[in-house]
């Protein structure tokens, strides 16, 4: 990823984000450690339609078994998996006064634009780079030590004088694989078996920036699919065959600029997907993030190559998504993880994580599509923003807004706020309702324009007259006049894009 360079999007974006309550950091009243974030009233909602449209394709669709699992986890567990060794960043001190610490790679990216891969590099070859380039530390102009290894863990000391060494965990995965033979066993299933959760992850990150790209608390939505090794044909397979993905195979990230956009069918014929299971679940996730609403261009998934990726790791897969600050950010995992959690687990627990099916003993292997979700939710803001210089708007699908429709009584009085209220009270069974009756109704809407609710209802002195209202739309500024008695079937027509703005009442000019 490129270095930091916040131009005018992010950071009005970040700034509209925090004055309308979107989410700002933790602890602001005092001085905010970096890294970590809360979400407002109005963020909290569209993490929440985030949450409701992913629960909906990746644990009901796919029939997940979902859990809830501890965010502290035993030393024994990170030594199984591997994180207490090799869960590090490559870090660097300067040697003037204040020993100031940087991420070797960044600061390589940050100081001389280095052109090359640094992922998978060792502390000599960085420590060369610097060398090399003369790079000091930017902070006070002193020079640079070796580059290090620096776990990301953050430890807790648990019990009474903190005698059990626990970690808060760095990635969710662990959980699941876990508690796989409890699932396996309490819930009478068989292969392939899907954990699915929404979690947490902690991870000490030395320089946290960009918002939610590199925090050192996010919240991660994951789906572990353990499978039999010798079956990875997959029934669902036939509804995703002639489904276009946006690929960059390994073997060609040095040769071509654009990803190749291909059938699941074709890139596997190339040998670019090696099975049907990785086949259906690349396709599931870039169809999930075009019904996020972002448009198909601007993401990419880009496999790692074999130094980039752990060693365990059969295929990996990064989704990406581009934006203008920040270049492509990575935000959901691909991953085949071999059975290399449960073999771990195995040896370290000395119990057998196997499962005895068709007369046989088979050790799961596991794929994982793994979502970030502040990122996900900080790449939709950033795509959603719209200003033409007249107006600010953010163009987020309705089902991710913070609320569907806004209710106005254009004044005060005349009963039209109290016909309002009436139809605030008949919408907000099925959607999230904002009202407002203060200041002029222009402000009104450039309020709810700024957030992002894609219609906004006006009662007037004509309601009171033909039982009519305005219906504004968000995108367009266009308004209709609409009869009470159809508004609820208009609005949930317009909110599943079943009826053009246009059709859905008299036109106003
Ligand atoms: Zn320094």
């Amino acid at each position: 990823m490129s270095g930091e360079k916040k131009t005018t999007i992010a950071a009005e974006v970040e700034a509209l984000a925090k004055r309308r309550g979107f989410f700002w950091p933790a602890a602001q009243l005092y001085n905010p450690v970096a890294g970590f974030w809360n979400y407002g009233p109005l963020g909290t909602a569209v993490k929440n339609n985030f949450v409701d449209m992913w629960r909906k394709w990746w644990v009901r669709d796919e029939g997940a078994y979902e859990i809830d699992t501890s965010d502290i986890l035993p030393e024994i567990v990170w030594q199984a998996s591997g994180h207490t060794e090799g869960f590090n960043d490559k870090q660097v001190m300067c040697k003037g006064k204040e020993k100031h610490r940087w991420r070797a790679d960044i600061l390589i990216e940050d100081t001389i634009k280095y052109e090359g891969r640094l992922e998978g590099k060792t502390t000599e070859e960085l420590t060369d780079i610097i060398r090399k380039n003369k790079i000091k530390c930017p902070k006070c102009g002193a020079e640079l030590g070796e580059v290090f290894v620096f776990n990301l863990m953050f430890n807790v000391n648990v019990g009474p004088t903190g005698e059990t060494k626990c970690y808060l965990k760095p990635e969710t995965t662990q959980s699941s694989v876990l508690d796989f033979p409890f699932i396996y066993r309490s819930q009478r299933a068989k292969l392939p078996l899907k954990i699915a959760q929404i979690g947490k992850s902690f991870r000490n990150e030395i320089s946290p920036r960009q918002v939610f790209i590199r925090m050192r608390e996010f919240w991660m939505a994951e789906l572990q699919i353990f499978f039999n090794p010798a079956n990875t044909e997959w029934p669902a397979y036939k509804s995703i065959k002639d489904f276009k993905v946006r690929i960059l195979p390994a073997n060609l990230r040095d040769t071509v600029e654009e990803p190749l956009d291909i059938t699941v069918d074709s890139a596997i014929a190339e040998g670019y997907i090696p099975n049907k299971l990785i086949g259906y679940y690349l396709a599931k996730v870039q169809q999930f993030y075009e019904a996020l609403g972002f448009d198909r261009k601007c993401l990419r998934f880009k496999e790692l190559l074999p130094t980039e990726r752990a060693h365990y790791s059969k295929v990996h897969w990064d989704f990406e998504i581009y934006t203008e600050d920040f270049g492509w950010v990575e935000c959901v995992n691909n991953a085949w993880r071999s059975d290399y959690d449960l073999s771990r687990h195995a040896k370290f627990s000395k119990q057998s994580l196997s499962v005895f099916e068709d007369g046989m003993h088979i050790l799961p292997n596991m794929y994982e599509p793994s979502f970030g979700i502040d990122r996900t939710i900080w790449m939709l803001m950033l795509h959603a923003y719209r200003n033409d210089g007249k107006r600010t708007w953010l163009a987020l699908p309705p089902a991710l807004a913070p609320y569907q429709v806004a209710i106005f009584p254009l004044v005060r009085r005349e009963g039209m706020d109290e016909k309002a209220k009436k139809l605030c009270e008949l919408l907000n069974k099925q959607l999230n309702i904002f009202y407002d009756e203060a200041d002029s109704i222009g402000r009104r809407y450039a309020r709810a324009d700024e957030i992002g609710i894609p219609y906004c209802i006006t009662v007037d002195g004509e309601t009171l007259r033909s039982e009519t209202v305005t219906l504004r739309d968000r995108d367009t500024t266009a308004q209709v006049r609409v009869a009470i008695d159809r508004l609820q079937e208009v609005i949930e027509k317009l909110l599943e894009k079943q009826l053009p703005f246009t059709k859905a009442g008299a036109r106003i000019k």
